[in-house]
């Protein structure tokens, strides 16, 4: 039999070179960015799994769509596209674009918080999503199966909220100082692990129970709906397209960064169901922050492509094509010995650095040290996910241990082929040989807050 689904479902007709830099030139880089691959410049880098994040290619489609920009500061027609299109996805009445998914979380999320240090509960806050959150006063604190951090165990949904965990937390702490709940879809800071259908569902109900809001995390929606058709039983017959129907009833409303899931660049959304009066409070926010309500900081242009890449994204023939490149190179690095958070997610493979750098302390960034390591031999960029992001305790200034060290290779979509992924596993697979003698990594210059953005490193003698 012929497996189709192996086959990229496009055709190329506009390339980008990438060029591969000597190695004495990559060292030069690496030394010159202060070991951290945030400072290298892109034309530094041969592959770039740094993010999936605005980094996916825009199809013929979108790219058509461009043209069509109504650029009206007010009711412009791309924007009533892109209302359609979430009123018909989603089956949500109200539709804000905003600059990014960010933009969506710091219109919403004070409106949400009910008093200052009144908690936000979700699987897994994204970081700017924890941020906004504290920003508005609250706290932030995850519920994430115990299964999600044990990278070596299989679980079809390490997204899901441990619902008991969440009803003892909300029962010992009252209702009155909870201010929503957040479903992240897919789970992103563990793996970009799927939440089952049932699971959303549970989330919904206790909600309801103890009469708390509800909202999704929105990301990566499309991903999430397809794990759930492949994994969960009962769905395999359902289109991917009602599997997000049924996904976004259980909420009242979304958040999303349409940079992911949507296929395009830049852009988010902030999503209402049915709340006129939650609706207008939003609108009177979006105004002073984000731009007026019918383009939120979009050009008309950006909104098109937002709306012709919510249906791309929905495309089953493209989700089947883009989890299996994730699954590839999942399934080469398995084979060569690499320990990964398994099974793989949706838009990324998470290395398990602690289990290959085990000689290296949790205050020396093993997962930097891998990712440094990766950079040198095969010119890939990835990103640490660990105790380097992490930060130190505001109280006592001391390094805080991650529970994971991992190193995240994302891939963006569409963008690059499996001979690209061979030459990541390969770079890894490589490196397992010598990993006993790399080296933990020092500061030389560490900034107060989000570190790891411009932090400057040195290897540990
Ligand atoms: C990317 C992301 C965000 C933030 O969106 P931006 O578009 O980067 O502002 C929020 N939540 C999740 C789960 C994300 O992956």
């Amino acid at each position: 039999m012929i497996d189709f689904s192996k086959a990229e479902p496009f055709r190329i007709k506009m390339v980008e070179p990438i060029k591969m830099i000597s190695r004495e030139e990559r060292q030069a880089a690496l030394e010159r960015a202060g070991y951290n691959l945030f400072l290298l410049k892109g034309e530094e880098v041969f592959i770039d799994l740094l993010t999936d994040s605005g980094t996916g290619a825009m199809s013929d489609n979108q790219w058509a769509g461009l043209m069509l920009g109504d650029e009206a500061y007010a009711g412009s027609k791309n924007y009533y596209n892109l209302k359609n299109a979430v009123e018909d996805i989603f089956g949500y009445q109200y539709t804000i674009p905003t600059h990014q998914g960010r933009g969506a979380e710091q219109v919403l999320f004070s409106l949400l918080t009910k008093h200052p240090g009144a908690y936000a509960l979700s699987n897994m806050h994204f970081d700017t999503t924890k941020a906004h959150v504290e920003l508005a006063g609250g706290r932030a604190v995850n519920f994430v199966i115990e299964e999600a951090f044990d990278t070596g165990t299989y679980h079809p949904f390490k997204g899901n909220f441990d619902l008991e965990k969440m009803e003892a937390f909300i029962q010992k702490e009252g209702s009155e100082n909870i201010s929503f709940i957040l479903i992240t879809v897919t789970c992103n800071s563990c793996g970009g692990q799927p939440v089952s259908m049932a699971n959303i569902r549970a989330v919904s109900e206790m909600g309801k129970k103890y009469g708390i809001r509800v909202f999704i995390d929105a990301a990566r929606f499309a991903e999430n709906a397809y794990f759930i058709k492949q994994r969960e039983p009962g769905y395999a017959d359902k289109s991917v397209k009602e599997i997000v129907k049924e996904m976004f009833s259980y909420a009242e409303g979304f958040t999303m960064s349409a940079k992911k899931d949507a296929i395009v660049n830049i852009g988010g959304l902030l999503c209402i169901k049915e709340d006129a009066e939650l609706y207008q409070q939003c609108c009177a926010r979006t105004v002073p922050m984000e731009g007026f309500i019918t383009y939120g900081g979009l050009a008309g242009r950006d909104m098109e492509a937002l709306a012709r890449g919510l249906y791309e994204g929905l495309d089953e023939h493209y989700l089947a094509y883009r989890i299996g490149q994730v699954e590839y190179l999942g399934n080469r690095l398995r084979e060569g010995g690499v320990p990964i958070q398994y099974p793989t997610g949706g838009h990324a493979v998470f290395v398990d650095a602690k289990k290959i750098l085990p000689h290296i302390p949790y205050y020396q960034f093993p997962a930097q040290a891998l990712a440094n390591e990766l950079y040198l031999d095969a010119g890939v960029r990835g990103v640490e996910i660990g105790s380097f992001l992490l930060g130190r305790d505001p109280d006592t200034g001391e390094n805080l241990e991650s529970p994971m060290e991992l190193l995240r290779l994302t891939i963006p979509r569409r963008t690059y082929t499996n001979n690209h992924m061979d030459v990541v596993a390969d770079g890894l697979i490589g490196i397992m040989e010598k990993a006993d003698k790399l080296v933990g990594l020092e500061f030389t210059y560490e900034p107060k807050i989000l570190r790891h953005f411009t932090a400057r490193l040195k290897p540990v003698k």
